[in-house]
């Protein structure tokens, strides 16, 4: 009996359990459908939602975290289940992203089908919910009038069945009359309260903030405008630029949740680009964020980085730190005029990229390290000059693209002296560009390449010539003296010396002596020939010989000792 009663109080309260839950639950409904607005909240900073309902999505957002493929994407995104039977997102009933990028579309929720990132069918449906990233947007109920224009750079809206939405995404964009307008707004907004007390409060993290003392120059403006976005300045964000620079990557994420809490200081975060964790086209290693200043209708950028990968004077500690950006200005604009030139430009945005992977260190310090052991200096080495570049005029290789680039490189090659390994790496990149795509792969690049040519062709003749080979083993020392040789005279009475000694020191360079006496000595050996005479068989060509292995071998252990030439008549 007792257990009896124990069972009808038990099913009593659950009864009154279920009630409640029924309640709270019919409450909520009623609650979306009397205030039409309430679709339009972002679910995350929706104030009206009540626990319950904020319960219910915190719940939709693990979730999205635990079962969610597709990525974000600039633009518009949808929420939604893939319905496709071979579909492995579909089986495991995964939530999926799908990208629309920028546009206009309208939908309803379980009236639409889109092409799953998963299985490529169109087959997502049952849309929950839209993203909109890096965009300006706008949604319009049909049903209702209610409609949302803003520009932030992540809103996330409910999508309910029953009823037909307008979306749109547009690339943000500048909103300014002219180049001078958009100038005198960027300024403005830079010294602005909103900005300046948002640097100040990532000064007080100590991290450093860099302004330019001025916007851009119109000149280089100009040219950028012109070069990179076709004429239209709407189109140019960095007019007003401040570098962050921090120590580690603590205070980078520091700086960055900072920066993305911009609205307490009336900004609007509406562009966050992440090329930190991920490559951009040319493999700049910043996170890139542009902020609206409202006050002013203008964007300016943020770009966020490590003081360590920083290419800004005077922070940089990245030798020649100026490379990259002079390389990059030369290849942004250059459109190949035939194939020759297509794989000179090409060759150079790998470069580019290579160069900024060693800055950047996308590339790992021991890969870095082997790159910096293959480095030699020019003063080793010796540079040439590309031939392309002989008997041109500056305004010829200005008005063209590969000699300019081969003109750039050739200039970087003979001056920049790196000490670190980064430096060395990045030196030997361009090195190997200036080879195989300047001057080619065939043709000798330096001195060194030029010597190495000359021995290889030296062993092969040396290798033909017989004769020559056998003689050499049987060298004797050859003597001589100061007198022209007369046909049936000896001068056998005549003091004679070691003519190889005699012509090591012809040939040698006084370094001991002053520098003023040096040069002297140079011009005086400069303007001297040495002939040697002998009669038919004496050893003169295997003296040569001799002689000539002798200063290779010089060579070989100091590349500044002259190289050998031997012509046979
Ligand atoms: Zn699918």
């Amino acid at each position: 009996m007792l257990k009896k009663i124990k069972m009808i109080k038990f099913r009593m309260r659950y009864k009154i359990a279920i009630a409640f839950v029924f309640f709270d639950f019919y409450y909520v409904i009623m609650l979306h459908m009397s205030i039409p607005f309430f679709y339009l909240q972002k679910p995350k900073d929706s104030e009206r939602v009540n626990a319950e309902d904020k319960s219910k999505l915190d719940e939709l957002e693990q979730k999205e975290e635990e079962k969610v493929v597709g990525e974000i994407k600039p633009g518009i995104n949808l929420l939604g289940y893939c319905t496709h039977e071979t579909c492995l997102s579909a089986k495991e009933k995964f939530y999926v992203w799908v990208n629309i990028g920028f546009g206009d579309i309208s939908l309803t929720s379980d009236n639409t089908l889109y092409h799953c990132p998963e299985c490529l069918h169109l087959s997502v449906t049952s849309i929950a919910r839209v993203k909109f990233f890096n965009s300006e947007y706008f949604i319009y109920i049909n049903n209702n009038p209610v409609q949302i224009k803003k520009n932030d750079c992540e809103g996330t809206y409910l999508i309910k069945p029953g009823l037909t939405y307008s979306l749109k995404a547009e690339r943000i964009r500048q909103r300014a009359t002219s180049i001078g307008d958009l100038i005198i707004r960027s300024e403005a907004a830079m010294n602005s309260e909103e900005v300046l007390n948002l640097v100040a409060e990532l000064q007080k993290y100590m991290i450093t903030v860099a302004k330019p003392p001025k916007v851009k120059d119109m000149k280089r403006l100009l040219e950028k405008i012109k070069s990179d976005y076709g004429g239209n300045f709407n189109r140019v964000f960095d007019v007003g630029r401040f570098t962050i620079l921090c120590d580690n990557c603590v205070k980078l994420q520091t700086a960055l949740n900072v920066i993305k809490k911009a609205n307490k200081f009336n900004l609007i975060v509406s562009e966050d680009k992440d090329f930190f964790n991920n490559h951009s086209m040319t493999h700049y290693r910043i996170h890139n964020i542009r902020l609206y200043v409202p006050k002013y209708d203008v964007y300016v950028e943020m770009q966020a980085t490590l003081k360590h990968y920083s290419l800004l004077e005077p922070y940089s500690v990245i030798e020649n730190s100026k490379l990259s950006h002079l390389f990059y200005r030369l290849m942004r604009n250059w459109i190949p005029r035939d194939v020759a030139e297509e794989d000179l430009n090409q060759a150079g945005w790998d470069t580019l990229t290579k160069i900024n992977d060693v800055a950047f260190e996308w590339m790992h310090m021991i890969a870095i390290k082997k790159l910096s052991s293959r480095y030699k200096p020019h003063r080793e080495i010796g540079i040439l000059r590309p031939q392309q570049l002989s008997q041109k005029t500056e305004e010829e290789i200005a008005q063209n693209k590969s000699l300019q680039m081969a003109h750039f490189v050739y200039v970087q090659l003979c001056t920049f002296i790196p000490k670190k390994k980064k430096g060395k790496a990045i030196y030997f990149i361009l090195y190997n560009y200036y080879k195989q795509y300047i001057i080619g792969d065939k043709n000798p690049a330096s001195c060194a390449d030029f010597a190495l040519l000359l021995q290889e062709s030296r062993q092969q003749e040396m290798e033909k010539d017989i004769a020559i080979s056998q003689a050499r083993e049987t060298y004797i020392p050859l003597q001589a003296n100061n007198y022209a040789h007369m046909d049936g005279d000896n001068n056998e009475k005549e003091i004679t010396y070691d003519c190889h000694q005699h012509v090591i020191e012809f040939l040698k360079e006084k370094k001991d002596e002053k520098q003023e006496e040096k040069i002297e000595q140079q011009q005086l050996y400069k303007r001297k020939v040495m002939i040697i005479q002998g009669k038919s068989g004496s050893g003169k060509s295997i003296f040569c010989r001799h002689l000539e292995e002798t200063l290779w071998n010089n060579y070989k252990s100091d590349s500044k000792q002259p190289i050998p030439f031997t012509f046979h008549f």
